[in-house]
């Protein structure tokens, strides 16, 4: 069995660098080649068409049939000129993934002969069999269609031979069964609310984008090796693996020099983005061996979730070219640091103006203190379900761990903006304030340094921290699609901002000026939102008690912490402005369940399948030749000198029989809990069964497992140990 461990590291051994040549030095030159973008569009529509598709854009409004059908007639010369011969609707399902089910352009002519055909019904909608992805019971088999739409504000992209269309994917009797939908509903509620707001202080703002920039972290691995760990093959982490005598603790390869080969990957995919318009800018190595991070410009939040999806398909198919396979699990090795998603987010207007960005003057950093502020009480308010939306099976892993944001969401300003908001909360009066007091906050107010990067300190364990211009979201997982996550801030804040108004108007109402009413709502907002507030360690222990004092959610349990979306407060943001039906909100929560206990399962079926058929029979293998020796010993030695040299012998015998015994055990026990949960028919108790009763065991069995890995001859360990996963490439 051990063979397959030493032949993939002789493979590995054998490994050179995969030098690719982009098509040009200038990455402009190529930028988007294979985009069909506004630049494309103009030239392969006809005026008309391309008026409309621009409008529609703009607009956020689909195509008729007969708008559709010209639009039609220019994409396809595009793609077929590309060599393109086939195309998709590429959705986002609620599986994690993309989907696409491929067509070819070719039909049947009335002569008989094979023509290309791509008519407008077909771009903007299709009809897939949507019975096998999740929907938490919406659909029922007999209503197995679902069917996809095109979402105009995201640009058709070729991959390979095949033209790729972005949509929204529903049920048949209308409810979303994807990210996109919900997330473009979310977007546009955001877009109204902070525009009316944006008006108090510039009337040019008619349009509001939420802005997102995604770091991406991740691992790799050889893929030999890979080959030959079937948990990472099946549960896409490792479940069992002794600790590396050195990992990272010398961090020294946090922004170190990028190995050779993973040079050439990285390199390879980043041309691959570039055709595409991903705008991949940063890289670089992460704290633990072999983890590394990629992050693109920010884009417009719908079209960033977009290419973040690509960007990782993109990824897991360049990586097999170069003979790595990339780990996007959260934690795919214990004892070292996982992978996150952070989501840089923030909101910019159609004036160019980055509401998070303080301006140049009073009034345009007023505007930037109200969606400062209003962020934070979002935040405050919304707290228990922003968590739920990052809460899943691989990210529990993560979260909470002394390297990644804690479950815990609060929200870090660092001190200059703390002692603002702290002073406004102190100036302002809710009686009519003197014109010297105004005078006076208004000189605070300008004097905010128009460029805070360099003024915020960094606070790396907040999981939701302002970075000058932006904040960063760094709960999120980095297997996820941050659709989730985007949908409930996005939706969130939007909620917040109508409140906002609402609270001001009534001010304005009873005779103060818009300035003071702005204010006196502001002044409220902070004091209701201190307990979001936190500046200090959020690993340390303190934090978590200081954190249950104000009251701020901390479930541990995954399925528990789920539940959250269901809460009058989390209702109030996604149903009330018809984000999600009562049905669809219910329906997700329960593809959630399902989605935890399907990942326990697997992992448990995998590591029990390892345990017993490939280390309890390594460690009987070793055992036996520990017991031929004990037996030599005897034969050669008097008694007195064989009892004095076999004690360590027969200490080893005793120790390996013990750990298999608690394996043989440990993995029957944990198959008899898997069997009384798997008739429990409540998806939500199924799942607490399974985090409760099921995984605890993982843990156990592992720590078994990962003694042996020390005992036992490295000759005969039949899986690649951390050492080899971690330092070869
Ligand atoms: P860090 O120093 O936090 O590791 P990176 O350079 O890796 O930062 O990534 C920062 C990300 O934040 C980039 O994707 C960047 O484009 C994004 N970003 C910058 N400004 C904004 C903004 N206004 N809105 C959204 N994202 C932004
Ligand atoms: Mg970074």
């Amino acid at each position: 069995m051990a063979e397959l461990r030493f032949s993939a590291l002789k493979e590995v051994f054998r490994r050179e660098p995969l030098v690719t040549t982009p098509p040009s030095k200038d990455i402009s030159k190529y930028f988007n080649s294979n985009v069909f973008d506004l630049h494309k569009m103009e030239h392969y529509l006809s005026k008309e068409a391309f008026r409309v598709v621009k409008k529609a854009i703009s607009e956020g409004k689909s195509l008729t049939r007969q708008e559709a059908d010209q639009v039609a007639i220019g994409l396809k010369a595009w793609a077929l000129e590309k060599g393109a011969t086939h195309f998709t609707h590429w959705f986002h399902p609620l599986t994690d993934g993309t989907a696409e089910k491929h067509d070819g352009f070719i039909e049947m002519g009335d002569n008989g002969h094979m023509v290309e055909n791509f008519s407008g019904a077909v771009l903007v909608q299709s009809e897939p069999d949507a019975s096998s992805f999740p929907s938490g019971g919406i659909r029922n088999t007999f209503e197995a269609r679902g069917y996809t739409a095109w979402d105009v504000s995201s640009p058709v992209f070729i991959v390979g031979s095949t033209l790729c269309i972005p949509t929204i994917f529903v049920s048949y009797t209308g409810e979303a069964l994807d990210y996109k939908a919900p997330l473009l509903k979310a977007l546009s509620e955001l877009d109204k609310a902070a525009v009316e707001i944006c008006q108090y202080f510039d009337r040019d703002v008619t349009k509001v984008f939420g802005t997102l920039g995604i770091e991406q972290e991740y691992f790799l691995v050889d893929e030999a090796l890979y080959y030959a760990r079937p948990d990472l093959m099946l549960a896409d982490r490792t479940l069992m693996g002794h600790q590396s005598s050195k990992d990272q603790q010398l961090s020294d390869h946090y922004f170190g020099s990028i190995p050779e080969r993973v040079m050439c990957f990285i390199q390879d995919f980043e041309t691959e983005a570039y055709k595409l318009g991903i705008p991949v800018k940063t890289r670089h190595n992460e704290v633990a061996p072999n983890q590394f991070e990629c992050a693109p410009i920010h884009e417009e939040v719908n079209l960033a979730v977009d290419h973040n999806q690509l960007l990782m398909d993109l990824m897991r198919r360049i990586a097999r070219k170069h003979k790595f396979r990339v780990l996007f699990h959260e934690k795919p090795f214990a004892g070292i640091n996982g992978s996150g998603k952070h989501n840089n987010w923030s909101m910019a207007t159609n004036t160019g103006v980055n509401l998070l960005s303080p301006g140049k003057n009073p009034k345009s950093n007023l505007q930037f203190l109200t969606f400062l502020v209003n962020v934070i009480k979002a935040v405050n308010d919304s707290n228990d379900v922003l968590r739920a939306s990052v809460m899943n099976e691989s990210n529990s892993y993560r979260l909470g761990g002394h390297e990644a944001p804690p479950a815990i969401i609060s929200v870090f300003l660092g001190t200059y903006l703390t002692e603002m908001l702290n002073s406004i909360a102190h100036k302002v009066t809710d009686r009519k304030m003197t014109p010297a007091q105004k005078t006076e906050l208004k000189l605070g107010i300008g004097k905010i340094p128009e460029i805070l990067l360099d003024n915020t300190d960094r606070n790396r364990t907040s999981p939701f921290a302002f970075t000058g211009n932006r904040f960063e979201f760094r709960a999120v997982g980095s297997s996820a699609n941050c659709g989730a996550a985007m949908i409930v801030l996005n939706a969130a804040v939007a909620r917040q901002l109508v409140k906002f108004r609402n609270e001001v108007e009534q001010i304005i109402k009873k005779g103060r000026n818009k300035d003071e009413a702005i204010f006196q709502v502001l002044k409220k907002y902070i004091i209701e939102s201190q307990r979001v507030l936190f500046e200090g360690d959020n690993y340390s222990h303190e934090w978590h008690t200081e954190a249950a004092r104000r009251k701020l959610c901390n479930i541990p349990g995954v399925p528990e912490s789920l539940k959250c979306y269901l809460t009058a407060e989390s209702k109030d943001i996604l149903i009330g402005p018809g984000i999600f039906s009562e049905k669809e909100l219910e329906s997700r929560v329960e593809v959630e369940f399902e989605k935890f206990t399907k990942k326990v399962q697997i992992e448990a079926r995998v590591l029990g399948d390892l345990a017993i058929n490939h280390i309890v029979p390594t460690a009987i293998r070793y055992m036996t030749v520990l017991l031929e020796n004990v037996k030599g010993l005897r034969d050669v030695f008097s008694a007195g000198d064989f009892e004095k040299l076999a004690g360590a012998r027969k200490e080893m015998i005793i120790s390996i029989s013990d750990h298999i015994t608690s394996i043989k055990k440990l993995v029957n026990e944990m198959i008899e809990e898997r069997k009384k949960a798997n008739i429990i028919d409540d998806s939500f108790r199924k799942a607490v069964a399974y985090e409760k009763k099921v995984k605890p065991y993982l843990d156990e069995i592992r720590s078994h497992i990962d003694k042996l890995e020390l005992i036992v001859d490295n000759e005969m360990w039949p899986l690649p140990k951390y050492r080899e996963l971690l330092f070869t490439r």
